[in-house]
C-alpha cells in the first residue's frame, strides 16, 4: 500500500531538517585544519557513520586534508592486557608534548563492542594525556568487524595529521588479525612485552617478530628490573635469528618503565632513528606507498563484497542455492557463478 501523501511530506521534511544539521565539509575542514578538537571528533564521527549522507561528506573531507598529512609519524604500539600499555602510551604522549609535539592516540580493537569495559584508547585510562590540550584521544569505533575498525582507523589518521597532531599512536591488542592490520597503517611498530620466566620468545604469537621494529620489556622497575634486563638481553639474542627488514633495520630491544618514566626518552630515540634511517633510504615513503596502494584495494575489495551481499536477489538466492548446495544438488562452484551472473545481468 501507498504510504499516505503526508506522511512523504512529513520525511521529506524531515530529511531536508537533517541535511540542514549536517556541517559543510569545507566549514569543518577549515576548522579541523584550524586544530579544532570538535571539529576534528565531529569529522570522526562522520568518518564511522554508516550513513550515506555523512559517508559522503567523510569523503570529502579526506580529500581536503590528504595533501596535509606528510610530516607525522604514526607508531602502532600492541602487546596482550596488562602489559602496561595505556600507561606507557600516557607516559610517552605527555613526554612528547612536553616537547612541543601533538600527539593523537587511536585504537583497533574489534572486541571493544563484545566486551565494552576494555575499549582501547578508553579516555578514562588515559587520565592526563586526555587533558592535555595538545593530545587528542579516540577509543576504538566500536560495532564493526575488523575490516571496518581498521578502516576507519586510516581514514582518523589523515583527519587527525590535518588537524595538526604530528604523531599518531595506535593501540591494539593481539586480538585475530589486530596486529597485522595495525602494522599495515603505521610507519614503525612496537611490541611491550613483559619479562617472564623460562624461554622468552614463547607466547608470542608467529608472525609478530616479523613485524615488530622494537620489542620493549616493560615494568624494568623494583624487583622485576633484574628479570627485565635479562628479558632483553635473551630477545636481543633470539632475534639475531632473524633477517633484517628490506632497510637493513634490525628490530632493537629494550626495556622500560612506564609508571616510573625510565627508558621512555631511549625508546623514543630509538623510533626517530628509525624514522631517520628509512627518511634517508626513501623507504619511509615507500612503505606509505604501497600502504596506501594496499588500502586503495582493500577498500575496493570491501566495497564490492558489501554492495554484492546487500543486494536483495543476492539475498534471497543465496538461501535457495545454499540450500541446493548442501543437498549436493548443486556444486558450490556453479552456484557462485548463478549469483555471480545475477549481477552481471543487472549491469547489463
Ligand atoms: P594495558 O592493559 O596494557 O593498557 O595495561 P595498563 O597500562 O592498564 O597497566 C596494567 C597495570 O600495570 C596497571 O596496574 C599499571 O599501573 C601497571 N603498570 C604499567 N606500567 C608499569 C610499569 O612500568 N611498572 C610497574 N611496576 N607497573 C606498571
Amino acid at each position: 500500500m501507498a504510504e499516505p501523501k503526508n506522511t512523504n511530506r512529513k520525511n521529506a521534511a524531515n530529511l531536508a531538517e537533517k541535511r540542514k544539521l549536517l556541517p559543510h565539509p569545507k566549514v569543518l575542514a577549515d576548522n579541523l585544519m584550524k586544530g579544532d578538537k570538535a571539529a576534528l571528533a565531529r569529522a570522526i564521527t562522520l568518518v564511522e557513520s554508516a550513513l550515506p549522507d555523512h559517508r559522503e561528506i567523510a569523503t570529502t573531507l579526506i580529500d581536503s586534508c590528504l595533501a596535509k598529512t606528510n610530516d607525522s609519524v604514526r607508531v602502532g604500539i600492541t602487546g596482550v592486557p596488562g602489559v602496561g600499555k595505556s600507561t606507557f602510551i600516557e607516559t610517552l604522549g605527555r613526554n612528547l608534548t612536553e616537547q612541543g609535539n601533538k600527539v593523537a592516540v587511536l585504537a583497533v580493537d574489534p572486541t571493544s563492542s563484545k566486551h565494552k569495559g576494555s575499549i582501547l584508547g578508553d579516555k578514562t585510562r588515559m587520565a592526563q594525556l586526555s587533558r592535555d590540550p595538545d593530545a587528542f584521544i579516540r577509543p576504538s569505533p566500536s560495532g564493526l568487524s575488523l575490516g571496518g575498525v581498521a578502516r576507519k582507523t586510516r581514514e582518523t589518521i589523515i583527519l587527525c595529521e590535518a588537524a595538526g597532531y604530528d604523531i599518531i599512536l595506535v593501540e591494539t591488542v593481539g586480538v585475530g588479525q589486530s596486529e597485522t592490520a595495525v602494522s599495515s597503517m603505521v610507519d614503525f611498530f612496537l611490541l611491550l612485552k613483559l619479562a617472564g620466566a623460562g624461554d622468552e620468545l614463547q607466547g608470542i604469537k608467529r608472525g609478530i617478530i616479523e613485524m615488530a621494529d622494537a620489542i620493549v620489556i616493560n615494568k624494568a622497575d623494583g624487583a622485576n628490573l633484574k628479570n627485565a634486563k635479562s628479558a632483553e638481553v635473551e630477545f636481543k639474542r633470539a632475534l639475531q635469528l632473524y633477517p633484517p627488514k628490506e632497510n637493513g633495520w634490525t628490530p632493537k630491544v629494550t626495556s622500560c618503565s612506564a609508571l616510573h618514566n625510565s627508558g621512555i626518552h631511549e625508546t623514543w630515540n630509538m623510533v626517530n632513528a628509525y624514522v631517520s634511517l628509512s627518511k634517508k633510504d626513501g623507504t619511509f615513503v615507500s612503505k606509505r606507498a604501497a600502504q596506501n596502494e594496499n588500502w586503495l584495494l582493500q577498500t575496493i575489495e570491501d566495497y564490492l563484497k558489501t554492495d554484492f551481499y546487500q543486494d536483495e536477489k543476492v539475498r534471497s538466492r543465496l538461501a535457495e542455492l545454499t540450500d541446493e548446495v548442501i543437498q549436493k544438488k548443486l556444486s558450490p562452484f556453479r552456484a557462485a557463478a548463478l549469483l555471480i551472473g545475477l549481477r552481471k545481468n543487472e549491469t547489463k
